[in-house]
């Protein structure tokens, strides 16, 4: 029996998995059950009401670890903007499959679920392979930081990231670290400010601070430089009182020459005792060079199938690899898949129904070369 991707798909986008709240149990269960009866041992792993991740095994018999494919079951909100196609009605025209979550990332959760169970036949006794399907993703990879956390992740070689590239290889991401600076003070009547200590104050001194901060990493080849963006500023209660507490929240994105920790600390020393530190999500840059020998090999593989030799290049956002990445021990890592980057989180998301189709041969190829070796 075999599983037609775009069908596959449709099913997945018609399940409503709109995270916050997720609910992603019945989509990870439907998948579950066809991985369960092509042989593959299956887990499911509960984190909240309705919250599940799935990990599916096959193989795995060989001092080789297995290979990992991954991708995320929840999608973002549909936004504010009326669609003008039912976002899960799963419609196809032109071309495209419509609906919310379909090039992020149903479409390549779909096509490496297929892949999988068309190679499930010869994998028994090879280094095999492992899915991690994930919830929680879109609101910082929590399904994934689950998983690490309860060390449910076995080991894996390589992993295959199906997030939206047009299938095109990307070699990584940069990572994102996360902090809330909070500022403390003490509260007074408007009219005798000399008797209080104003937290806005030394929040917007910590402000000023973070807009002249520079970077003392070396920048990196593909990725540049970490940046850092002040996303939100919140304090005081009323305009006729010193406010006690401030807040801000700060979003660093950073590359591979970056220690997260290191970092951490100098803004910590620079930003002095005005504030505190706190971080709210805490995800490396994900890299592999395309030097490496199972990159070049993905590289070939993605050739004839895109018609032109790939060039390292890397994605503009981050993925669960960064989590999945603490229990695998970094190994080269390619995100890799059929939606199309720029309808991520838009209305009328599409995914182009041909690229499902080159995905799965494509995860087919990398699982066979793996698992053959
Ligand atoms: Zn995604």
């Amino acid at each position: 029996m075999s599983i037609n991707p775009v069908e596959l798909s449709k099913e997945l986008v018609r399940m409503n998995t709109i995270n916050p709240p997720g609910r992603e149990e019945p989509c990870a269960r439907h998948l579950g059950a066809l991985l369960e009866s092509a042989g593959f041992r299956v887990r499911y792993h509960a984190y909240g009401d309705d919250r599940v991740n799935l990990v599916a095994s096959i193989g795995g018999e060989s001092t080789k670890p297995p290979l990992c494919l991954t991708g995320h079951i929840d999608t973002v909100p549909l936004g504010a903007t009326p669609w003008s196609v039912d976002p899960f009605a799963a419609e196809t025209g032109d071309g495209k499959l419509y609906g919310r979550g379909t090039s992020d990332m149903k479409c390549g959760v779909a096509a490496l679920t297929v892949a999988a169970l068309n190679s499930a036949k010869y994998l028994s006794s090879t280094p095999g392979l492992t899915l991690v399907i994930t919830a929680g993703e879109e609101t910082g990879c929590e399904g994934a930081f689950h998983l690490y956390r309860d060390g449910v992740l076995d080991r894996a070689g390589a992993v295959v990231v199906a997030e939206p590239t047009s299938n095109y290889p990307f070699v990584g991401h940069k990572g994102a670290l996360w902090l809330k600076a909070t500022a403390r003070g003490v509260t007074a009547h408007g009219s005798m400010p000399e008797k209080g200590v104003n937290a806005i104050y030394k929040a917007a001194r910590a402000v000023t601070k973070l807009e002249a901060f520079r970077f003392d990493n070396p920048s990196h080849a593909l990725m540049g430089q970490a940046t850092l963006n002040v996303g939100t500023i919140r304090g005081g209660l009323n305009i006729n009182s010193v406010p006690d507490a401030a807040e801000i929240a700060i979003d660093i994105r950073t590359v591979p020459t970056v220690d997260h920790g290191k970092l951490i600390q100098t803004l910590a020393t620079q930003l002095g005792a005005d504030v505190e530190l706190e971080s709210l999500m805490d995800l490396e840059a994900v890299y592999t060079d395309a030097g490496h020998a199972w990159m070049q090999e993905v590289f070939e593989i993605m050739r004839p199938l895109l018609g032109e030799q790939p060039k390292p290049r890397v994605a503009t956002y981050f993925t669960d690899a960064a989590a999945l990445n603490l229990a695998y021990a970094n190994p080269p890592t390619v995100i890799l898949g059929p939606g199309e980057p720029q309808m991520a989180h838009q209305t009328d998301e599409y995914c182009t129904v041909q690229r499902i189709d080159v995905a799965v041969d494509a995860y087919e190829q990398i699982i066979r070369r793996w698992c053959s070796a």
